[in-house]
């Protein structure tokens, strides 16, 4: 009752804005002839909302803060974390600035707001797009209620190097699904329509480059050429794009000698020229200053200038666009132009979010009075249980049987509450995840006995929100009590893996391995007990190659949110057949990343026998469990695939079709992969690129023809040309359950 909307609608409006314009655009054009230069270099500016954190313009204090917001110098603030305070920021603004432009709120919901889902790698496992939607719905109706417009998601940086902390906030390696993944996400974000109370502007970041930090350290240079530039990084944003995501973020990093902040072919040419996108750019924290650091600027004014010009549009707490734009422009460095473009589109978004008739919109805590927080938490354990990936299931050891009366549970994952909320949490509560330990309980019959025991820490030392560091760990002294309670046992199950906040920004690793003396518990464990089932809960692949060849059976649990402990136990017991399927490569050493499957062949791509290979002298090459890898508790064959022509031509695609059956006794559910191979091009190919996927329910001893149409855009990439087309020539098309196994049939196209 307090927050009633109807009191703020169109307070203080000025009516000129208002009455006489039509549509988006001619509102943008009437409010943009009413400013002031300092008006809108003001819509360009991004204030952080907690006072306290250190950022490039923390020098300035609230007071000061509070005087711009007045005066209209303000266009957007982050992290203002609570309803009144959103209210108190956009009052400052709507009863004291001259023009009353509304400001807008973001904030980094990454996978959940109250509700907390699987981190994005996880969910991507589960490559169930509407399920993805529905997570993003929940999320923006949750954040919005709080007070946020506008969210820092989805991050579509392919990424393909488990070193690199941020692999965890991704879509994984493969441009095409994490394009399916963006376009998912945007639509659950945004909805149809911005201006619904429930929905936020997403933000495609980051723009672009930043998975393929050098060695895999976080914020580091970027060496890409326009081959993989346009091939691999920016198919998920041109899809983004193309399904309206509001705004854009760009990113830390350098390439190729050009930081992405001062990348005018990228923001301006590529983004908003060819791809003809309309919403606006916002810096990286920070990433204008920045780039004196980088060494391109002299100081912040130089930087504003670059940024500006390259399409920058908003400055997210650098301080160099207030400090610097007027008189850029008043100096003729920065044209008004380019300001006038860049305050329409923030302009742009701000009218389709509906903020210009009602700027209190987005904090309305009334919108879930009639919500139920427990079906939000059902759709969590639904998407959870269907991001876990079986990995390994020997002598069938999972689900379950019911056999198995006494169960051990071990590791310092087993009880943990938080581990599974992640990085990037948002309001989700310490310590407010179902654990594995509580999920067996659960869910489990209860006439089996089980026992718990720690056994060791996770070698993180004390954590901190910012900077978990791995310490020296070596205290064993809980290893007895587990192995006591493990030789008691008729099955044990094991949790290992990684603090949540060992990924994320700045966590990157040189070591991908279980820390601390994770390993040496399971070995000890496995002396006394080889029925384990290892449980893995981590944000990045892992290396557990010493797990995979002695350990029965693995499953990776990610850190999957809220409802984790009861999603692990649907899959253990066997109410949830596992679907997942590998959105990353793991692999077998450190020493192979960047790791991922659809690679360049190289002139010498395998001959093992031979020494001067592309290969390694003292590990395999290829991945320990592949892109697209995933078991299941029942049997998927698949049946020969035949092809409906062995030419296709632009307008008269072709289609391949082969029979799924399950050959098993569960019924379950098989994400079919399809892949394709250009054999010969105008610049070198991937050995494969993943180019269409489709989950297939099948009942034990069904069988159905499963069918995927292959036409010429699917054949299409940037090539010698420098453009975006096909070439004539053979083609290969993959069919099968990850990206290993698969079944190969020849086509060409004929243009
Ligand atoms: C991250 C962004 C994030 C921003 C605001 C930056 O450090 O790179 O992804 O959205 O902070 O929190």
């Amino acid at each position: 009752g307090v927050f009633l909307l109807s009191c703020f609608i169109a307070k203080g409006q000025d009516s000129t804005i208002k009455s006489s314009v039509k549509n988006v655009e001619a509102k943008v054009d009437s409010v943009l002839a009413l400013m002031t230069l300092e008006e809108k270099v003001g819509q360009l500016v991004q204030y952080n909302g907690s006072w306290d954190l250190t950022g490039p313009a923390s020098e300035m204090n609230n007071k000061q803060k509070e005087e711009n917001l007045k005066a209209g110098k303000v266009g957007a603030m982050l992290n203002v974390l609570s309803v009144e305070a959103t209210k108190e920021a956009q009052k400052l603004v709507m009863e004291n600035s001259r023009l009353k432009i509304p400001l807008m709120f973001g904030y980094d919901v990454i996978h959940g707001y109250t509700t907390i889902f699987p981190v994005p790698l996880a969910e991507t496992a589960s490559w169930d797009l509407e399920a993805m939607e529905k997570t993003a719905e929940i999320a923006a109706l949750e954040s919005a209620a709080n007070g946020v417009n506008w969210t820092f998601s989805p991050m579509i940086d392919v990424s393909r190097d488990a070193r690199w902390g941020r692999i965890m906030e991704g879509s994984g390696e493969d441009p095409y699904l994490t394009s399916k993944v963006a376009v998912a996400k945007v639509k659950g974000y945004q909805s149809n329509d911005l201006a619904n109370p429930r929905s936020i502007a997403a933000t495609a970041k980051h723009f672009a480059g930043y998975g393929f930090g050098e060695a895999g350290r976080d914020y580091n240079t970027v060496h890409i050429g326009e081959n993989e530039l346009h091939n691999t990084i920016l198919p998920p944003f041109k899809e983004a794009a193309k399904a309206g995501v509001a705004t854009f973020m760009n990113a830390f990093n350098d390439i190729d000698g050009t930081p992405a902040t001062a990348h005018k072919t990228l923001q301006r040419e590529i983004l908003k020229k060819e791809w003809d996108w309309d919403g606006f750019v916002v810096s990286d924290w920070g990433s204008i200053p920045e780039m004196i650091a980088h060494g391109l600027a002299r100081d912040k004014k130089h930087a504003a200038q670059i940024a500006l010009n390259a399409g920058s549009d908003m400055d997210m707490e650098g301080g160099a666009y207030e400090s610097s734009l007027v008189s850029l422009v008043e100096e003729g460095k920065v044209s008004q132009e380019y300001i006038d473009d860049a305050v329409k589109r923030v302009l742009r978004v701000k009218f389709k979010l509906g903020l210009f008739d009602d700027p209190y919109l987005y904090a309305n805590p009334e919108l879930l009075e009639n919500i139920s927080f427990e079906e939000h938490r059902n759709v969590a354990r639904d998407v959870a249980k269907k991001s876990i990936v079986l990995l390994k299931n020997e002598n069938d050891l999972l689900p379950i049987q019911d056999s198995i009366k006494k169960i051990a549970v071990i590791g310092p994952l087993a009880d943990d509450k938080d581990t599974p909320i992640g990085n990037w949490r948002a309001q989700g509560e310490a310590n407010s995840a179902v654990s594995l330990l509580e999920g067996l309980k659960n869910n489990m019959n209860k006439d089996v006995e089980i026992s718990y025991a720690k056994g060791a820490d996770l070698g993180m030392g004390e954590r901190s929100f910012l900077m978990p560091l791995k310490i020296n760990e070596t205290d064993t002294s809980g290893f007895q009590e587990a192995i006591n309670k493990a030789s008691e046992a008729d099955l044990v199950i094991i949790a290992l893996g990684e603090d949540a906040f060992q990924t994320g920004e700045g966590r990157s690793q040189v070591d991908v391995g279980l820390a601390g003396v994770q390993q040496e518990l399971l070995k000890e464990i496995r002396k006394v007990n080889k029925n384990i089932v290892l449980m893995l809960i981590n944000g990045r692949p892992l290396e557990i190659t010493y797990a995979s060849e002695n350990i029965p059976a693995i499953v990776e649990a990610w850190q999957l949110g809220s409802e984790s402990g009861n999603a692990i136990a649907d899959v253990l017991l066997g109410d949830y057949n596992p679907s997942g399927k590998l959105p990353v490569s793991f692999p077998r050493a450190v020493g192979q990343e960047p790791l991922y499957y659809n690679q360049k062949s190289t002139g010498r791509p395998s001959n093992p026998t031979h020494v001067t290979y592309s290969g390694y002298t003292d590990e395999k090459k290829d991945a320990l469990y592949p892109f697209g890898f995933g078991l299941s508790y029942t049997n998927f064959e698949y049946g020969d695939l035949t092809i409906s022509a062995e030419e296709l031509t632009p307008g008269s695609p072709i289609e391949v079709s082969f029979s799924l059956s399950n050959t098993g006794e569960k019924e379950g559910k098989e994400i079919v992969q399809l892949y394709i191979k250009d054999i010969v091009a105008s610049t070198t190919r991937p050995v494969k690129e993943l180019k269409g996927f489709e989950a297939v329910q099948l009942a034990p001893g069904e069988t159905k023809t499963v069918t995927f149409e292959i036409n010429e855009e699917m054949l299409q990439f940037y090539t010698a040309n420098e453009k975006w087309e096909s070439e004539a020539g053979e083609f290969e098309v993959m069919i099968g359950g990850n990206s290993r196994d698969l079944q190969t049939v020849k086509f060409s196209l004929k243009k």
